[in-house]
């Protein structure tokens, strides 16, 4: 019997098979999770619906989460299939590209970096808030970031606020709904090749230079991210909340490779 048998995960954030998302996913389901799965435009909702069968899921709703009705009718919606929800992983980042390139004080606006924060930090809270009357009493909510919340890293620029909000998040929620017997942790995750990170200047190079730095002289994948989401939201990690946890290879531990 697997770790996270009887848990009911609802997944955010399944772009493609490339997501972090999808590595969460896989690694849940191995371990016996029930699961639902969300998607932000039409155009998606078919690869994510022939992505969940894969999964034994038949759970898929719309959730574009800039709207908070729609977060609403997404839970309405879960409400009509599921009593009560164990898990939920929050696995969703948006800043507009010109965002994410060169200098961070000639690229950063206004604009940039309100939908850098309403969509990648703001919305974590509002999956917690519109969702918690769901939550079971033993349940565990789940983000990704990224070291850029605590360090400058070149183009990344306005996402390392909005991460280190993200990060501030998981502190301040952790701290609400401890009581309630819902534990509240963040992933920082190495960079991977996925459909949100080939938006970022340089990925490639960022990529190669990490591989050669890290300790484990390889870059993560989203097996090892999907594996220790997986082990985060099992009762496996029952003292575990309010901690950001770095599935990086070493990366953020390391100063200096020569
Ligand atoms: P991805 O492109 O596969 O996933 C990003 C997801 O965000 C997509 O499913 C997209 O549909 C969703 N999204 C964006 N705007 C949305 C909105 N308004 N409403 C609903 N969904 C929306 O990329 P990924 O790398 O798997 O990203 C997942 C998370 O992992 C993000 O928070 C990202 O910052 C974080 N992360 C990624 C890396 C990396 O190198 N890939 C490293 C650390 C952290």
């Amino acid at each position: 019997m697997g770790f996270l048998a009887g848990k009911r995960a609802l997944i955010t954030g399944v772009a493609s098979d490339r997501s972090i998302a999808w590595g969460i996913a896989q690694a849940m389901a191995r371990e016996g999770a029930s699961l639902a799965f969300t998607y932000q435009t039409e155009r998606l909702g078919e690869r994510v619906r022939e992505m969940a069968a894969e999964t034994g899921s038949s759970i898929c709703l719309p959730l574009d989460v800039a709207s908070d009705d729609e977060i609403r009718r997404m839970y309405d919606a879960l409400a009509a299939r599921w009593t009560s929800v164990d898990v939920i992983v929050h696995s969703v980042a948006f800043a507009p590209r010109d965002q994410l390139a060169g200098s961070y004080l000639e690229s950063v606006t206004r604009e940039g970096f309100q939908i850098a924060h309403d969509i990648s930090s703001y919305s974590f809270a509002a999956l917690a808030k519109y969702g918690r009357h769901l939550l079971s009493p033993a349940s565990a909510l789940l983000t990704l970031t990224y070291l850029g919340a605590v360090r400058a890293i070149p183009n990344y620029n306005v996402m390392g606020p909005a991460k280190a909000s993200l990060e501030a998040n998981v502190r301040f929620m952790a701290a609400e709904l401890g009581a309630a017997g819902v534990r509240v942790n963040g992933i920082s995750a190495g960079p991977i090749k996925t459909l949100a990170a080939a938006g970022i200047g340089g990925f490639r190079s960022m990529l190669q230079h990490v591989a050669n730095a890290t300790p484990i002289r390889r870059n993560v994948t989203i097996e090892d991210v999907g594996n220790a989401a997986a082990f985060l939201c099992s009762d496996l990690a029952a003292g575990i909340t309010g901690e950001i946890l770095y599935v990086d290879g070493g990366y953020s531990q390391v100063g200096m490779s020569l």
